[in-house]
């Protein structure tokens, strides 16, 4: 059966998620803005809840990255990073995401004057209050900004691995692709790797095929960002279904950076056809108009997904995440138990 919109939007809000591509920054809606723009206040940052919701409708991307930016700067001291970040765990509660890796740029911060130990404890801070008073567990992916060259890798390295925190699982590399190898940052994910993180870099979004294989050979990604421009390349797509390479995609990111034209021409199902994880994420949700409640009720849409379609994808996305064994079990159970109480009470709770 295919759900009605209001039934199915319900189903999806009740429907216990994992996020595996979301950014810190990215993330803050215009209700975390307007309170750092409060203790920071910025002619670029509108005030007035009206103009403020004007500044965050997507018009095109140039706009999403004054947007983005004017968000960076309003993040001055650790006390900032601390309250982001549990602000963004209190979004994720709300749409009943009990499990994310949340994609954080440290060297963005440190650049700014953060010390580096300050920023730790902060996002630890925000990870641990989140756990025990939302019930959101939240681990973290340090990506390179790519754009910012080596030196940003060096000092996103030094951070990770040398200092590094508990909540850290995995070590990414973000920003645009087209131009920029991935191929050049293979000595930090290296180290990164042999310090025990996961590598997940961004690839196959502003670049092709090339850019994913790079990804793999290089980096060694146990997971790609994004990836959908694999669907360009058969032997890739048959690489990423033999090995079970997850990726993490981002419907409306994808038309919000026009790596795609619109959503009815997104690859996902051509990905799952091919016999693909796919994970379904967010990315930048406020910034591009979007929250996972909705990347999800736009998968149902492409996919023709029903209840248990729905619990299926958000199954695959623990499978992909680098959560311990038990917590898997947990999760899928609790998704389980969801769908299960959702179709034994009829047409819904
Ligand atoms: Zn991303």
């Amino acid at each position: 059966m295919i759900l009605m919109s209001s039934s199915m939007d319900t189903f999806i809000a009740g429907l216990p998620k994992a996020e595996l591509h979301v950014h810190h920054v990215g993330s803050a809606s215009p209700r975390i803005v307007a309170e750092l723009a409060a203790r920071h206040p910025d002619p670029k940052v509108p005030t007035d809840p009206e103009a403020l919701a004007e500044f965050f409708t997507f018009r095109d991307f140039p706009h999403f990255i004054e947007l983005y930016l004017a968000t960076v700067e309003l993040v001055r001291t650790a006390e900032d990073v601390r309250l982001l970040t549990f602000e963004v765990a209190r979004d994720m509660a709300r749409q009943n995401i009990r499990y994310a890796e949340l994609t954080v740029t440290p060297y963005s911060s440190v650049r700014r004057g953060i010390p580096d130990t300050e920023f730790l404890a902060a996002i630890e801070d925000a990870r641990k209050a989140a756990e025990s008073e939302l019930g959101v567990v939240l681990r973290w992916c340090f990506d390179i900004p790519g754009e910012a060259g080596l030196e940003s890798a060096e000092e996103t390295c030094r951070i990770a691995v040398d200092l590094g925190c508990e909540g850290l699982v995995s070590f990414g590399l973000g920003g645009p692709e087209a131009g920029i190898s991935r191929a050049q940052f293979k000595p930090y994910f290296d180290r990164a790797r042999a310090a025990g993180l996961h590598s997940v870099p961004h690839a196959g979004e502003g670049d092709g095929p090339a850019s994913v294989w790079a990804a793999l050979n290089e980096l060694k990604a146990e997971r790609i960002g994004h990836g959908v421009r694999s669907v360009e390349d058969e032997a890739l797509l048959a690489h990423l279904a033999e090995r079970q390479i997850p990726l993490e995609v981002c419907p409306t990111s994808n038309v919000a950076t026009r790596v795609v034209a619109d959503l009815d021409r997104h690859p996902i199902r051509q990905l799952l056809d091919a016999g693909v994880l796919v994970t379904v994420n967010s990315d930048d949700p406020p910034m591009f108009g979007t929250d996972l409640n909705r990347e999800y009720a736009v998968a149902a849409r492409l996919l023709d997904l029903d209840e248990a379609g729905l619990a299926g994808l958000a199954k695959n996305a623990v499978d992909a995440s680098f959560l311990d064994a038990p917590g898997k079990a947990r999760l899928r159970g609790e998704i389980d138990d969801y769908l299960a109480e959702w179709t034994g009470s009829g047409s819904g709770f």
